[in-house]
């Protein structure tokens, strides 16, 4: 391999590594925004980036199989029954985990 090959893998790679990372942070897949920002530079990082807080999102019960699904996902992802909008949400991950700490 020559040395602007070499270099290039280098550069995607750091990409690779943030984007993952960023991705980790927001409570999503760390290989999966790694793939994303190392084959897509630049956008796929930009996505990690933009992309919603998994971790932040309030949380509700399906009712059917109580599953703990995210509140903005119309049908259970288990069992597939339809959702209403709920009267209540279960905290974000994200808040639980800061209740325990401090
Ligand atoms: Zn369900």
């Amino acid at each position: 391999m020559n040395t602007y090959g070499f270099g290039l893998i280098v550069i995607l790679f750091c990409f690779g590594l943030a984007g993952g990372y960023v991705g980790k942070v927001k409570g999503s897949s760390f290989i999966v925004w790694f793939l994303i920002s190392f084959c897509i530079p630049f956008i796929g990082l930009l996505t990690a980036v933009l992309y919603r807080y998994e971790n932040q999102e309030l949380r509700r019960q399906c009712p059917r199989c109580h599953r703990v699904v995210k509140l903005y996902d119309a049908v259970c992802m288990r069992c597939g029954y339809e959702l209403e909008f709920p009267d209540v949400a279960i905290a974000p991950e994200a808040q639980l985990r800061d209740g325990v700490t401090r």
